[in-house]
């Protein structure tokens, strides 16, 4: 249980900077005033995973730092963290709930967090100590508390776009090929007005062009729900990128690393092939823009399930476990490609 004065500080890092009534504002307080110990039991609220940020960057001092990359729209914190056992690695890059409604990726994105600092299994451990990991579990954090307080189903940011209309696909607002299908405000695949429009990915993008030295990141995950996919370039076409081969032998090496364990099939292969073909999202402009070799979208489970975004919780645990199994052959695989 972390002290009241921390706790504190965290509601006020996941409130808006203006709250309409000031009745919302201390049902927030008092909803929040107890947060829960992540333990992959249950689907964590924003405030609860803050708080185990903290306890996580505390206990670990050495290892781990805490970093934030600005504020949302309606001016809540957005909060990562950094894994470095030692100097002089090469990077990966993890990207989480950029879409709210997603609530299995930024838990799994926890429990990645716990098994990376903890976890006796030697394989786990070479992966840990073999990279750095920078780790975002809720990029969209408007979406995110407004998905659990007011509308589970909620995909978009929260910046209102006009009289009628509120928030912005995030995952279609990268600024490479932007565009598209998506310039209607009430869709939920709206792009926004132009690229890099929105501060959450603004924030991001600066914060890889500033934060990281460039050429250092070799991986770059972003964790969706629920197609249950392991997804690389392009997304825009069916036309494969340059390295597609190298891609989908690491993609590969992922899924029957992932499939050992309980028998789960993700299906690999590009984005426009085995989704659907969108433009402007967070893989594609990190590939291209800024030449990440291997970058994937990690679709996690839920398809098939009677409602698809809203995956049991007993299923957290089975699903991280899985993940974890997944991202020692992704990395091994990269090893032999010699991007680390
Ligand atoms: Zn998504």
């Amino acid at each position: 249980m972390a002290n009241i004065k921390k706790v504190l500080r965290r509601i006020k890092d996941c409130m808006p900077s203006a709250y309409t009534s000031p009745r919302d504002e201390n049902l927030f307080i008092i909803k929040n005033l107890v947060p829960k110990d992540v333990d992959w039991t249950f689907y964590p609220t924003l405030v609860e995973i803050y708080t185990w940020l903290d306890l996580i960057i505390q206990q670990h001092p050495k290892i781990v730092t805490g970093f934030q990359i600005g504020r949302s729209y309606e001016g809540r914190l957005i909060r990562g963290i950094k894994i470095s056992f030692k100097r002089g690695k090469k990077s990966i890059f993890v990207e989480s709930n950029i879409h709210p409604r997603e609530w299995i990726t930024s838990v799994t994105a926890t429990y990645i967090i716990k098994e990376l600092l903890s976890s006796k299994n030697p394989d786990v451990r070479k992966m840990a100590e073999s990279l750095d990991w920078y780790i975002i579990p809720v990029l969209n954090v408007d979406g995110f508390v407004y998905s659990h307080e007011k509308d589970r189903m909620w995909k978009k940011s929260r910046r209102p776009v006009n009289a009628k209309c509120v928030g912005i696909d995030l995952n279609r607002n990268f600024n490479f090929q932007w565009g598209g299908e998506t310039f209607d405000p009430s869709s939920m695949q709206y792009a926004g007005p132009h690229p890099e429009s929105e501060p959450e990915v603004k924030q991001l993008i600066d914060f890889i062009d500033n934060g990281i030295p460039r050429g250092n990141i070799a991986i770059y995950v972003a964790l969706h729900a629920p197609a249950q996919c392991i997804l690389c370039p392009w997304t825009h076409t069916k036309v494969p990128p340059k390295n597609y081969k190298e891609m989908i032998f690491v993609a590969k090496a992922f899924a029957s690393a992932l499939r050992m364990r309980y028998g789960t099939k993700y299906k690999c292969g590009s984005s426009a092939k085995i989704l659907r073909q969108f433009t402007g999202g967070s893989k594609d402009w990190a590939y291209a823009v800024k030449g990440i070799p291997i970058t994937f979208t990690i679709e996690l489970p839920g398809k098939g399930t009677k409602s698809r975004f809203k995956l049991p919780s007993k299923k957290i645990l089975p699903v991280g476990k899985e993940l974890l199994d997944g991202f020692v052959g992704m990395i091994e695989a990269v090893k032999k490609l010699g991007y680390i």
